[in-house]
């Protein structure tokens, strides 16, 4: 039976709780163990499909189509473990689901209530499909104490009860401050958070201890006492120079021998080649690019999480240094020396996936720019949809546009009401629910014979992750490829595109859905890869 790990934070938010599930996951697998992370987030949405990326950042989409938080990007990333549907669930959810049984009369009269039913769901999803796991890690998000936490953390003290010491273990993340006026670290808030855990029931085994500054031996002697937890498991996490060295420093600290300890688990010593291989590539670059995001959410990096670390490990691939410049569309649509002020510097232009009318001319024209100067262009969901659109364009279909914005005459993009997936037909209405009416998750392609993307990604199928309402239209395929613009990745069925590029151009690629998702540190996306090493020729010619 797989062995669980609890995940808590306290003190503040922000700690990195994610970073933190992540890097134990990659070391526990870094020892040869099987594992898998699980996000349990307290708020009340069903799933944060419908959350604005300025509030809640990026949403994650797993190959089974789920729209999960954007730490479990971070799982993903660290541990290669594909998540699904089933690592992250929210009290939303639960109470969805609950309420609706209780309508069905499946209660059979009983009066529903958090202690059982809530928390019964909890740990039934904790504990779902893990067979064959060695050890499975569940982050709680928020802040122990939060009023929507709670059932959680009652489900996670059940649970320890359940299952026993053996096969159970508390983490929890608190923050060590440095108060500059008396120049030490404090460690009263990580005391006070581990009384208010233990208020609940829930005594903690390891705590990760943030902190700006060293930790002295006497202050973490302090925790121990008053934290009621061994020496070497309060393990200090000073700030590292960036996430990549996250694994190695937790590692340097004991967090995995920590937690083994714990279980009473003898094992070797984890080959954490892959990550010092990793943060070499990162910390000594040969080269740098500059690539301009020409988007919509610039003001809030978490929005374009993914994104972000693709264009690194497209870096790490061609052990280059990526400067990414993220541009609001909207300063575009001033007019053309704008447009030149801000992207001649550009060794690439990247305009990625979003929602809404807002700043797509500004997107337009830089899709523009970037065929008419030769400069690399890598569009991706709506970014491709805007480049089919700005093709049209060009060949005199002045029109050209998506009903995603309103009546067009000439619907370059428009809705699909039905298309195939694995489960046969899938239908929606036109004015359908915001949330679930999209196409999501994994779809094969098929790539032309000797298309530039076929040759990235040295073969002609693919399967990637859609997050969207809106397609290409078929029917425009022939007006676009006399133009220039070759559909070179269908549906199977043919059609739905999936992927243009223009062969004549040193790269310029569209992709209808989301590469980001599937790229790791150790396995850069192809085409991330080969749109950094285009960027690179282009730092080389300018
Ligand atoms: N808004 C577009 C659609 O719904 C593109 C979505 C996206 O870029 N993820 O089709």
């Amino acid at each position: 039976m797989a062995r669980h790990i609890f995940i808590t934070g306290g003190v503040v938010s922000s700690l990195g709780k994610g970073l933190m599930a992540a890097s134990l996951a990659a070391l526990l697998q870094a020892r040869g163990f099987k594992v898998r992370i699980r996000k349990f987030d307290p708020y009340l949405n069903v799933d944060p499909g419908t959350m604005s990326p300025y509030q809640h950042g990026e949403v994650y989409v797993t190959d089974d189509g789920a729209e999960t938080d954007l730490d479990l990007g971070h799982y993903e990333r660290f541990t290669g473990v594909s998540a699904h549907q089933g690592d992250n669930i929210t009290s939303g959810r639960i109470y969805r689901d609950i309420i609706a049984k209780e309508r069905r009369g499946d209660y059979l009269g009983a009066t529903v209530q958090v202690i059982p039913h809530v928390t019964d769901a909890i740990k039934d999803f904790a504990q779902a499909d893990t067979d064959d796991l060695d050890f499975v890690l569940c982050e709680i998000g928020g802040t122990v104490g939060d009023i929507e936490g709670l059932p959680f953390v009652e489900a996670m003290r059940q649970l320890r009860n359940e299952l026993g010491r053996e096969q159970s273990c508390f983490v929890h993340v608190t923050l060590v401050p440095y108060i500059a006026a008396a120049g030490e670290l404090k460690t009263k808030p990580t005391q006070h958070s581990v009384r208010e855990l233990t208020g609940l029931g829930i005594q903690p085994d390891v705590l990760l201890c943030r902190c700006e500054r060293p930790l002295p031996d006497s202050e973490r002697a302090k925790i121990a006492l008053f934290c009621n937890v061994r020496r070497e498991a309060v393990i200090p996490a000073l700030d590292a120079p960036n996430i990549y060295h996250v694994p190695l420093q937790y590692h340097g600290e004991g967090l995995d021998a920590a937690v083994l300890h714990h279980f009473g688990i003898e094992s070797a010593d984890p080959d954490l080649t892959r990550w010092q291989d990793i943060a070499d590539r990162y910390d000594h670059p040969e080269g740098e690019v500059t690539i301009g995001v020409v988007g919509k959410y610039v003001g809030l990096p978490d929005a374009y999480k993914s994104l972000n670390e693709a264009l690194v490990h497209g870096g790490m691939a061609n052990r280059v240094k990526v400067n990414i410049r993220w541009i609001d569309a909207e300063i575009f649509e001033q007019g053309d020396s704008e447009i030149a002020a801000a992207l001649e510097p550009m060794h690439g232009i990247l305009v990625p996936g979003g929602f809404g009318e807002r700043g797509t001319e500004g997107k337009i024209a830089a899709v523009r720019f970037a065929r008419e100067r030769g400069v690399p262009f890598f569009g991706i969901c709506l970014g491709m949809q805007m480049a089919c659109v700005e093709g049209a364009r060009s060949v005199g279909i002045a029109k050209a546009g998506s009903t995603e914005f309103g009546q067009t005459e000439e619907p370059v993009v428009g809705i699909i009401t039905e298309w195939m997936s694995k489960d046969g037909l899938q239908k929606r209405a036109k004015g359908g629910d915001l949330g679930g009416t999209m196409r999501l998750g994994a779809y094969p392609a098929s790539l032309s014979p000797n298309s530039h993307v076929a040759a990235i990604y040295g073969t002609e199928q693919i399967s990637e992750r859609h997050r969207h309402r809106y397609e290409v239209n078929v029917a425009y395929r022939d007006a676009l490829e006399e133009g220039g613009l070759i559909f070179s990745g269908m549906s199977p069925d043919g059609l739905l595109p999936e992927i243009v590029e223009r062969p004549e151009h040193p790269f310029f690629v569209g992709v209808q859905f989301h590469p980001e998702l599937k790229s790791k540190p150790f396995d850069p996306h192809p085409l991330f890869s080969g749109f950094i090493g285009a960027a690179l020729q282009q730092a080389r010619l300018v």
